[in-house]
């Protein structure tokens, strides 16, 4: 792109800059980033990519695509209980359009701000519009919340309502009308998740496992039980449903729960550490739900002990 580094210096650099980090040694602008380690913790990483017309509408706002693309990585760091500490940016877009680069760097720096996340390199070029952020965040050394650690008898708790995001998809396709307060509530949730990272870096001395819903309720709570070689006993009447899907047919409640895009945490808690999750809830003044059980595996039953097939999102 002939005016790449125009680009870089007008709207990337900045976005380093503003947010002042101990770890960043040098920032955009050389060969590579310098960063400094933390002692005491290990760096997790995670990369996600994000594809016009596949992860988002081609017309979409472009504050929207900036805010989830950075939301989803955030959330992956949340999910391992990580502190967030840089990330990089690569960018393919099809030509110079400024205004479509400004309101997506808008998008990402709502979130790089309220989270304290500086960007410290790239890659910008020419091509169909897409994106790859790479985040990288801090946890306690050797306590970072794997998907593997859940125990027979542990707890399962989901940090939020399920189904708001795809209500959400289908207002934003006009396939569905709410009324205007859910309407909100459902574009709100879809267009912009909040990663849940005050509520992961907690968890780490209370949960034994831990992930992100972004394929889809069952299909990631079969992720954590593969990974841990458990079952789990899921009470689905527990499950808490966005409220305007009570009045909807059985066939889309579970379309809206193997939905995904959540970004809600998923976790297993031992019976010893209930009493830290509830004071972890009056702590953070958040909500938290029970949903099932950790039993001998393998898959997913319900109440009745009926087998419950994952199912979700995939690109293959
Ligand atoms: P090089 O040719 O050495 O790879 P580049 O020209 O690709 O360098 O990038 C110059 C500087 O700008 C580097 O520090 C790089 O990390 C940064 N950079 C490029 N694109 C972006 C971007 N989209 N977001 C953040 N930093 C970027
Ligand atoms: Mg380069």
């Amino acid at each position: 792109m002939a005016n790449e580094f125009s680009l870089i210096n007008k709207y990337f650099k900045p976005l380093g800059e503003a947010i002042a980090s101990p770890n960043v040694v040098m920032g955009i602008g050389d060969d590579c980033a310098l960063l400094a380690n933390k002692p005491g913790y290990q760096l997790a990483v995670s990369t996600d990519t994000m594809v016009a017309g596949v992860h988002f509408f081609a017309d979409a706002h472009p504050i929207d695509v900036g805010y989830k693309a950075l939301a989803v990585n955030l959330s992956d760091l949340a999910a391992m209980g990580a502190e967030p500490a840089w990330f990089t940016l690569c960018l393919t877009l099809p030509g110079r359009d400024e205004n479509w680069i400004k309101g997506f760097v808008q998008g990402i720096e709502i979130l790089a701000q309220q989270f304290a996340i500086p960007l410290v390199g790239g890659d910008t070029t020419k091509g169909p519009l897409s994106l790859s952020i790479q985040v990288a965040g801090w946890v306690p050394e050797d306590k970072g919340l794997t998907r593997s650690g859940a125990k027979v008898g542990d707890h399962l708790y989901v940090s939020g309502e399920i189904g708001w995001p795809y209500l959400g998809y289908q207002v934003s396709t006009s396939s569905l009308q709410l009324n205007d307060a859910d309407q909100r509530e459902g574009l709100e949730r879809f267009l912009r998740p909040l990663p849940k990272l005050a509520l992961g870096a907690n968890l780490i001395d209370v949960a034994s496992a831990a992930l992100d819903i972004s394929d889809g309720l069952t299909a990631d709570l079969n992720h954590m039980l593969t990974a841990s070689g458990i079952g789990a006993e899921l009470d689905i009447n527990a499950l808490p449903l966005a409220a305007p899907l009570g009045a909807m047919s059985d066939d889309i409640q579970r379309q809206a729960i193997n939905f995904g895009d959540e970004y809600q945490l998923l976790f297993a808690v031992p019976s010893d550490k209930q009493t830290q999750l509830t004071a972890l809830q009056e702590q953070l003044s958040i909500k938290l739900y029970p949903i099932g059980t950790l039993v001998d595996g393998p898959g997913i039953v319900d109440s009745q002990g009926n087998p419950i097939a994952p199912s979700g999102y995939e690109h293959f």
